[in-house]
């Protein structure tokens, strides 16, 4: 997300395209060889948004790259369109609208039913070219006769006609891609597509519109394999109807592992060595029908050994070589470490709510929020059962209950992750019962979890950048070519939260560097970061040491001041020296509810949930 030198890649890109005419004919590359390179290159560049940075396994790419493909071979032979790059392009947009009808349907799944998804409509896709369109698409023979390139300058024309002049044209477009691709994904968009594929439910419960913002990475790759497909008819010379083959969309796969996926310039690179050694085994070795046989062991060792790709593996290299990892990173992350802006973890301060827009709650003076005759049922089992529970505009609220008691499944009701059977949520006076997790959390209702739901990937400050976003922009903007560091306030924003869970000497660690008391302070730095009016915080304390407890406690004391906040444990020393009000449940019922003191002496809780252990 940062970075010191804007343009460095762009510029290393340009440098590369040029360069590569002058060194890689002597490793035996011809520039055809490279022309299909480049060509593959840009196919890839969506689908690594799509697979590497957004997480979607897609198997079905060639059915845009041949619809674009055709589109533009169409138009140029059958049609006698003038421009070719107009109708490339032409090309690419019929593919991304395909891409957003296909995308509509294939995202309704995830996973391995996803990826089936997309194989059948690539299927679909080919059946079609070959059958009901072959008078279009020209059946088995493709559309031969696709024009070279033209750019006419006004006082002479360029012609794309040799073989390298087609190569600085596929080259140029190739810049192009890669220049809007680092766009995407250094905008706030990009960095939502990495939230959603280390964890979507986190993604959509912390405000993202996650399955708009699928559909956005979709069209995208859709996009890039439409214009892909219509250069492959010009570097050929005709359409072949091969780009709508299931091969197509695995080679495509594979290269992209080859390279590294979510690299950007994977597919590339796997491109360049997949075609270079086909060509070697075939042509140099004449291996004849084997060639595949040893491509297919080289893919499963490089796989096998470099499981981020050749780029994933350079990057080990130069990360162990050239910049080995800070020795303070273990040390910081014991207990009591001082963090970068010199606080040591036993100095939390108390610190001001998080600058946030105004929202409703900043006004209302009765309850924020009630839930009405609350019940939720699993089959036979009542998880919650006539639940009637309110809590006021800056109270501090605690639950206490035995396991199985029902305090989780109350919170994912209020969070709206799970539906009631019965009963009523409001949340600042407008009932938001059947609504979805993300628009709770826009609403300003968001909640840590009793386990942890991070962004695996990702550092401590991508974290809660990803949560601020949906509190900066809303559940769903289409800003991809705005650098994420034009967003006003986000940093601001990041910044206070990591000074607030204390872990601004942190900021840059990847998660799963963290000591287990810190992941926990980045819990509920995901959920304070989208400033919400109210806080759910589930087992804030669960599984933590005693020192790490003690400096959660000393946090949540100090978020405590001037916010709403209702807080689930089973610490319950700890819980009193934090909340004003306990509510305590039993079997799904509310038992009691009262201050710390009544609940300490209450009777019925000391029978029926401490067992007579605090009256003794
Ligand atoms: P703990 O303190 O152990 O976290 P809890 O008080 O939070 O417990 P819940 O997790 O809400 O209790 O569970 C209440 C009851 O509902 C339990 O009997 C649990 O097994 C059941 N339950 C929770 N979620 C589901 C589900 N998705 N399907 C079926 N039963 C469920």
């Amino acid at each position: 997300m940062r970075s010191q030198r804007p343009f460095l890649i762009e510029a290393l890109t340009a440098i590369g395209l040029i360069a590569a005419p002058f060194v890689l004919p002597y490793l035996a590359f011809t520039p055809t060889t490279m022309s299909r390179i480049v060509v593959w290159g840009l196919f890839g560049i969506g689908f690594d948004i799509l697979f590497g940075f957004t997480g979607l396994l897609s198997f079905g790419q060639s059915a845009f790259y041949g619809t674009g493909g055709m589109v533009a071979a169409y138009l140029l032979i059958r049609m006698g369109f003038p421009s070719v790059v107009l109708a490339v392009i032409i090309g690419m947009i019929v593919a991304a609208v395909v891409g957003y009808l296909i995308g509509l349907i294939a995202l309704r799944r995830t996973g391995i039913y996803f990826a089936m998804i997309t194989v059948a409509i690539a299927e679909v896709f080919y059946f079609v070219e070959f059958n009901p369109l072959a008078e279009y698409t020209g059946g088995e023979n493709g559309l031969p006769g696709v024009p070279t390139p033209k750019l006419p300058l006004g006082f002479t024309t360029i012609h794309f006609d040799t073989d390298w002049k087609l190569y600085a044209f596929f080259g140029f477009w190739y810049f192009i891609g890669i220049v809007i691709a680092l766009r995407i994904v250094r905008s706030p968009v990009g960095v939502i597509f990495s939230a959603i594929r280390d964890n979507p439910l986190r993604a959509a419960a912390v405000g993202h519109n996650v399955h708009g913002y699928k559909l956005t990475a979709f069209v995208i790759a859709a996009a890039y394999a439409g214009f892909a497909g219509g250069l492959l008819g010009v570097l050929q010379g005709f359409m072949p109807p091969e780009a709508f083959t299931f091969d197509t969309s695995g080679q495509l796969v594979i290269q992209t592992a080859i390279g590294g996926a979510g690299t950007l310039f994977g597919p590339l690179l796997g491109a360049t060595v997949w075609l270079y050694l086909s060509d070697f085994f075939q042509n140099t070795l004449h291996l004849g029908a084997t060639w595949k046989l040893v491509l297919g062991v080289v893919f499963v060792l490089l796989v096998c050994f470099l499981r981020r790709g050749l780029i994933g593996g350079i990057k080990d290299l130069y990360e162990l070589v050239v910049r080995p990892a800070p020795k303070d990173a273990a040390a910081a992350a014991s207990p009591g470490a001082a963090g970068a802006s010199g606080k040591t973890s036993g100095e939390i301060r108390v610190a001001a709510p998080t600058p946030r827009r105004p929202r409703a709650a900043d006004t209302i003076s009765g309850p924020i929020l009630e839930a009405i005759d609350l019940t939720k049922r699993y089959d036979g089992l009542i998880a919650n059962s006539d639940i009637n529970f309110s809590v006021r505009s800056g109270e501090v609220r605690g639950i206490i209950g035995p396991n199985g008691a029902g305090k989780t499944t109350f919170f994912r009701m209020l969070t709206c992750e799970v539906p009631p059977t019965s009963g009523k949520i409001t949340f600042e006076g407008h009932d938001i019962t059947g609504k979805s997790v993300t628009d709770v959390c826009q609403l300003g209702l968001t909640k840590s979890y009793q386990v942890n739901q991070l962004f695996t990937r990702l550092t401590v400050r991508q974290n809660l950048t990803i949560s601020a976003l949906a509190e900066r922009r809303g559940k769903f903007r289409l800003d991809l070519f705005k650098h994420i560091r034009k967003i006003r306030g986000l940093t601001e924003q990041v910044e206070h939260t990591l000074d607030l869970v204390n872990l601004t000497g942190r900021a840059d660690v990847p998660v799963s560097a963290l000591a287990y008391g810190e992941k926990r302070r980045l819990e509920i730095g995901l959920a304070l970061a989208s400033s919400p009016s109210l806080l759910l915080l589930d087992e804030p304390l669960a599984g933590m040491s005693p020192s790490e407890r003690a400096e959660t406690v000393k946090l949540l004391k100090s978020i405590a001041h001037g916010r709403t906040m209702v807080v689930i444990d089973h610490d319950m020393d700890s819980l009193f020296e934090v909340v004003e009000r306990i509510t305590v449940l039993q079997e799904g019922r509310v038992l009691v509810e009262g201050t710390p003191e009544e609940i300490k002496s209450n009777t019925a809780v000391q029978e029926a949930y401490l067992g007579g252990v605090v009256a003794a």
